[in-house]
């Protein structure tokens, strides 16, 4: 069985006052995506538990059918995606390069990106970090990654850490005074030797943060910044630590062949883990002007050596993230005509049966940015899934549908054609 998913990230939502009590999905103009729905059947999907974590890492593992104790957090799979292999007993985090704004004795984050700054830039200031902190040297040793503009790795080397850090979301603390965001024990570790790693981790990102300010303050990269107006790279910024996961992977738990195409390194790095072949497309961006087409023309040539594909947009989840209603509405429509047009098409063309489900991994609300916990709406079409009565798609028409709340792997299940 021949299976594509496609994912719009975020895309689900809540009615909205100004559309009149509609969502983004009923309001936009989505052919393609409704004919899923007309010619298969639809329902929900659970993909973020009522509590814990509401994040895409775990939102796109449940669509694989993993359950949310898989997620390690994004770190480690970002990792995987830009080719570092954590071993065990290894923790690793993102490190962002953040701008700080205010005095020194009580900073605060101004942003989470130090301005947008670009990889070439921050290539040298993790490097130089590397050199003067890092490099798997000393009695607690850590290594830095350079990743893409301010998204970075840090590895806690050897088995001296733990994950169990309480540690912020830098963009989910703008302004925040960052004396009491900085890394601390997480509460209810009672094994002592759990204890002693959790505290001496947090110490040492602690630590390694103070250190970093003074490794970034005059550093030519900065100082040139700074002459241009630039916000500068303050700090690191360390966040999401997680440990290797243990996944079985598709192939193991399906017996299939599959592919992962998205511009998003966490998805990358979770299609690596899940034993999915990973297709870099020139042009997607992982923004609304990502190159859909040459995802649509990948997607469609994966499938030539592959059972199942996994297509992720992540342009409308940016847009709800962004509080643009219109543009996310925009965004929609971009998939439906310059994405999941193409793939139907094509299968047309090229005389492949498939089975095309489109989801997104979780609603993400446009009125507050912020991912929600709803169950998201799914259509699937192809062979041996007869159509039900419902026409359209959007998050009303899926809780109608034949399918009722799908939950656990039910779903991949479906998708893939598994007993
Ligand atoms: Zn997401």
């Amino acid at each position: 069985m021949k299976s594509i998913i496609i994912i719009g990230d975020g895309m689900s939502d809540v009615p909205i006052a100004s559309l009149n009590g509609r969502t983004p999905l009923m309001v936009a103009h989505k052919p393609s995506i409704d004919r899923i729905a007309r010619e298969g059947c639809s329902g929900l999907v659970r993909t973020i538990g009522e509590t814990g974590p509401a994040d895409s890492a775990v939102a796109n593992l449940a669509v694989l059918g993993y359950p949310v104790a898989t997620s390690q957090g994004r770190a480690v799979f970002e990792a995987a995606s830009m080719g570092v292999d954590i071993k065990d007993g290894e923790v690793a985090l993102r490190c962002n390069l953040v701008c700080l704004s205010g005095d020194p004795v009580d900073y605060r984050i101004r942003n989470h990106s130090a301005g947008h700054i670009s990889t070439e830039e921050a290539a040298q200031l993790i490097r130089s970090l590397d050199e003067v902190l890092g490099g798997g040297k000393g009695k607690r040793p850590v290594t830095f990654h350079t990743g893409i503009s301010y998204r970075h790795l840090l590895v806690l080397n050897g088995d001296w850490a733990s994950p169990k850090v309480a540690c912020t979301p830098p963009h989910d603390y703008l302004d925040g005074r960052v004396a009491e965001l900085l890394p601390k024990l997480t509460d209810g570790i009672t094994d002592p030797k759990e204890m002693a790693a959790a505290e001496a981790t947090a110490m040492r990102l602690v630590d390694l943060y103070r250190r970093s300010l003074q490794v970034l303050k005059s550093h030519p990269v900065n100082v040139a910044r700074r002459v241009k107006g630039l916000d500068e790279a303050t700090a690191i910024w360390t966040w999401s630590p997680g440990r290797r996961p243990a996944m079985e992977t598709l192939p193991e738990r399906f017996d299939i062949k599959p592919a992962v195409i998205s511009a998003v390194d966490l998805i990358m790095g979770l299609g690596v883990y899940a034993g999915m072949d990973v297709i870099k497309v020139e042009g997607a961006t992982g923004l609304h002007d990502t190159n859909y087409e040459g995802k649509a023309e990948a997607a469609l040539a994966a499938l030539a050596d592959h059972d199942m594909v996994y297509v992720h947009v992540e342009a409308s989840d940016e847009a709800s993230h962004s509080l643009d209603l219109d543009l996310k509405i925009k965004c929609i429509e971009y998939l439906d005509q310059r994405l999941v047009k193409i793939i139907l098409d094509g299968l047309e063309t090229l005389n492949l049966e498939a089975r095309v489900s489109i989801l997104p991994d979780h609603p993400t609300p446009v009125e507050t940015g912020k991912h929600g916990r709803d169950p998201v709406p799914m259509a699937i079409s192809g062979p041996g899934i007869p159509a039900d009565r419902i026409t359209g798609y959007d998050e009303r028409q899926a809780a109608a549908g034949s399918l009722g709340t799908l939950e656990g792997d039910s779903f991949i299940r479906l998708a893939v054609g598994a007993k």
